[in-house]
């Protein structure tokens, strides 16, 4: 059997133990004599895994008591309509930055529901930068501020936390997600999908802090008001139980690996030896300000474009596989989630060492 180097954007890689794991727990969790798919989510088994993994979730991110954590279905995506239906209360307007393919879906999304203020735009530059701090022309009567730290598609990551003065800013951390440490007390609301850094898809996990339930509007459904899922430890229905123990097995192999400062170490070296091989000739370009590269998505392209299908053709055969840009794009992207061993950067960037060599 052997294992390629997957570059997806997600769902992406997971890490070959944790698959082991769960591999060998498959059939008889624990003793239980069932597999942790066809437990019952209220029985003490699955409780055990759950309460677990949220336990493991806060200590690796030092999340604080006054948060909450959900493990929640329905995507991102469905966050980006939830937002507004909880956090609006009796404001009217809200703040979002535009940085990118996921920022606009989510302004969107939220315009079905209030005013929304763009309070930074890099549209005019193709999304390849990051506003700075001075540039951000909040209001303070904005009920939030929205933002996407990571943009999965363009490769842009923010390289600061916005000040919003007091107004809860909400990020969409999807593809950053538990590849550094953060303080998430900066933060009213953390979400993600699952299947960059979490885990599998099927699950979404959203961080909030206690202040920020309880004002949902009362035309949201049951299902996408946050404090349903609060008032209830995720089990108001039933859970992704899979998918959320799985995430568990990852919560716990981020603590092995020494938690989110080694993951950070790891991350850092495995971004700039890839950005190294880009910056180092004309062969290859990134489009992105290089205060904006982000850590997790490094898209760059061939000066001749028509060596694309070449590339990627080549880069298969080497077990590298999944590299072509998103179609928005183009180019090539790199997604080098923490679950990318760093054997695998070195092997690409060996791989468009040699490509270049053999073009010349
Ligand atoms: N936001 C970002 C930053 C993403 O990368 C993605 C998925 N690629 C989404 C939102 C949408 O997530 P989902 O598919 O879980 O709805």
């Amino acid at each position: 059997m052997a294992r390629k180097f997957n570059f997806s954007a997600g769902p992406a890689m997971l890490p070959t133990a944790v698959i082991e794991r769960a591999q060998a727990e498959m059939l008889d969790w624990n003793g239980s004599g069932m597999s942790t798919m066809e437990m019952s989510h209220r029985g003490k088994e699955y409780m055990s895994i759950a309460t677990k993994a949220e336990q493991d979730l806060r200590d690796v991110m030092a999340i604080p008591d006054n948060y909450k954590v959900l493990f929640l279905q329905g995507g991102a995506s469905s966050q980006f309509a939830a937002i507004p239906l909880n956090l609006l209360g009796d404001k009217t307007s809200a703040d979002y930055l535009n940085t990118g393919m996921w920022s606009k879906k989510a302004i969107a999304e939220a315009k079905r529901y209030c005013t929304v203020n763009i309070v930074a735009d890099t549209s005019d530059n193709g999304f390849t930068t990051v506003p700075t701090q001075a540039e951000l022309n909040l209001n303070p009567d904005a009920a939030y501020v929205h933002y996407t730290p990571n943009e999965t598609i363009g490769g842009v990551e923010f390289d600061y936390i916005p000040e919003t003065n007091g107004v809860p800013l909400i990020a969409d951390m999807s593809s950053t997600i538990l590849s550094r440490p953060i303080d998430v007390s900066k933060f009213g609301m953390i979400y993600a999908g699952a299947q960059k850094n979490i885990g599998p898809a099927g699950l979404t996990i959203v961080i909030i802090r206690d202040d920020l339930l309880g004002n949902a509007s009362a035309n949201t459904p049951t299902m996408f008001n946050y404090a349903t899922h609060a008032d209830n430890d995720s089990m108001y229905n039933t859970p992704a139980t899979y998918a959320w123990y799985m995430a568990g097995l990852v919560f716990e192999w981020i603590k092995e690996q020494g938690g989110l400062e080694a993951i950070a170490v790891v991350n850092k070296r495995k971004a700039d030896k890839l950005y190294a091989v880009i910056d180092s000739s004309d062969f290859y370009g990134s489009p992105v300000a290089k205060n904006g590269r982000s850590w997790m998505n490094v898209p760059f392209t061939l000066a001749d474009a028509d060596l694309d299908a070449a590339f990627l053709k080549s880069a298969a055969e080497n077990g590298l596989i999944t590299l072509k840009g998103h179609r928005s794009v183009g180019g090539m992207r790199a997604s080098i989630y923490n679950a990318m061993p760093e054997e695998g950067v070195d092997a690409l960037v060996a791989f468009m060492k040699e490509f270049e060599s053999s073009q010349a």
